[in-house]
């Protein structure tokens, strides 16, 4: 690509012309990444799932005080489990049952107690910095108000709740820069009562929550419906238009565009980029699939980036059914369905992201685009970052019409710059980099 000539108009004093365009993407797997990705343990998960469907049922509405059978049963595990993998972290890591009474709702009949059990790893530079990855554990049949009937949930979802618990393990002897939760939630067939109440606690506290990731049918790439079996694909559903978009903010939006640049578009775009080898995060531009969501859903709707990973192809015969032969056809959601493999890979890919996002400076904050003038160039302005290794920043831009970033501009340690590019003609984004290389996610500016 040609050569652009860039101002900087920085507090320090001017700059020469700088040669931009490099391709976008982000660096590649550090060291410590790959030793985390060889340590997650597809013979561990396996156990995970099959002591969770060991349970019988994990419906919200089944007991909470039977030490073999039942929610309750599930939820004490979890936690000890966690509370052990807790003792490798030198104290950084801490594990709470966050509960409370969830009133009559829906499928809620009476009043019940939810749990979510939180591990949370302390980041060791800028812990106020916080990303969060869930899995539910409640599970259902077919009538989603049945607490008996045994309901074994193994790819919805004791899938997700190997990866985070599987996460936490590995994660415990690390020293993230910034703090990374692993949370099992519940309540979420019953309507994300879980992850609501999490979300609202978070927000609640002015949480600085820069992504959050809900691992939901997790479970395998083979749909055991005679199409071909897709193990290295997995799906990551990110939304477009904010969820949490204000009226004056969607004023904006229609007059000069941004519907593929909300902050959980450029997350995606941040996991696609530092997905590891061995698999293949298909993007999908869409909150969640036709009549289905999720936990993340939670977040979002709290204004904070998130996002959904589910398995490539789903068998609605495995998922939400009562556990049954019918025609010679078995319905329930079994382990024999599951690929622990799988499930592993699926927990590599969120282990890359979380890790890539903590050892990066967070996403550049206040990014404004100066709109108050006619100009063929544009100027940027953002919140300076506080991460001790921070380096400078990255303009990127691309094609209105363009899916990903195209091109990308080093212009220092600054707080605003002014490129000679017509804000008209393309679509902008600030990223911030520390001094190793490692990139956050990209900010798309406000005007
Ligand atoms: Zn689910």
């Amino acid at each position: 690509m040609s050569t652009r000539r860039t101002f900087l108009v920085a507090g320090a004093a001017t700059a020469a012309a700088v040669a931009a365009s490099t391709p976008a993407r982000a660096a590649a797997p550090d060291r410590e990444l790959r030793r985390i990705l060889r340590e997650i343990d597809p013979a561990r998960v396996e156990a995970i799932v099959r002591r969770l469907v060991s349970f019988g049922t994990r419906h919200t509405l089944s007991a909470q005080d039977d030490p073999v059978r039942g929610i309750g049963a599930a939820r004490d595990w979890i936690f000890a489990e966690l509370e052990r993998h807790a003792t490798a972290s030198d104290g950084r890591m801490t594990v709470e049952q966050q509960s409370f009474v969830q009133p009559v709702s829906p499928r809620v009949p009476v009043p019940t107690r939810i749990t979510n059990v939180v591990a949370t790893l302390r980041g060791s530079v800028t812990p106020e910095r916080i990303y969060v990855v869930t899995g539910h554990y409640d599970s259902r049949v077919t009538d989603v108000m049945d607490a008996v009937k045994d309901a074994p949930g193994a790819d919805d979802d004791a899938s997700g709740v190997a990866v985070i618990m599987e996460l936490a393990r590995v994660f415990a002897t690390r020293r993230p820069e910034a703090t990374l939760v692993f949370a099992a939630v519940a309540g979420e067939e019953q309507g994300l009562y879980g992850s609501d109440h999490m979300a609202q606690a978070y927000k609640d506290a002015g949480a600085d929550i820069q992504a959050m990731f809900s691992n939901d049918i997790v479970g395998t790439g083979n749909a055991h419906d005679g199409t071909r079996n897709d193990p290295r694909t997995v799906r990551l559903f990110v939304e477009g238009v904010p969820t949490s978009e204000t009226p004056a903010e969607a004023t904006t939006r229609k007059s000069t565009g941004g519907e593929n640049d909300g902050p959980s578009r450029q997350l995606g775009r941040f996991v696609k980029d530092v997905e590891p080898d061995e698999m293949n995060v298909r993007i999908v531009w869409r909150r969640d699939r036709y009549l289905r969501g999720s936990d993340h859903i939670s977040f979002l709707l709290r204004g904070y980036p998130a996002a959904r990973f589910t398995e490539p192809r789903e068998n609605f015969n495995h998922e939400h059914q009562d556990v049954r032969v019918e025609n010679g056809v078995q319905y329930g959601d079994l382990p024999e369905f599951c690929d622990f493999g799988y499930i592993a890979r699926v927990a590599r890919v969120n282990a890359a992201a979380l890790w890539s996002l903590a050892q990066a400076p967070g996403t550049p904050k206040g990014v404004v685009i100066d709109a108050t003038q006619l100009t063929n160039t544009t100027t940027l302005r953002w919140q300076p970052g506080t991460e001790p290794d921070l380096a400078g920043y990255e303009v990127v831009w691309r094609e209105t019409t363009a899916p990903d970033w195209q091109h990308s501009l080093p212009v220092g340690n600054v707080s605003t710059v002014t490129v000679d590019l017509s804000k008209d003609n393309v679509l902008f984004g600030v990223r911030a980099v520390d001094t190793t290389g490692h990139r956050s996610p990209a900010a798309a500016p406000k005007p």
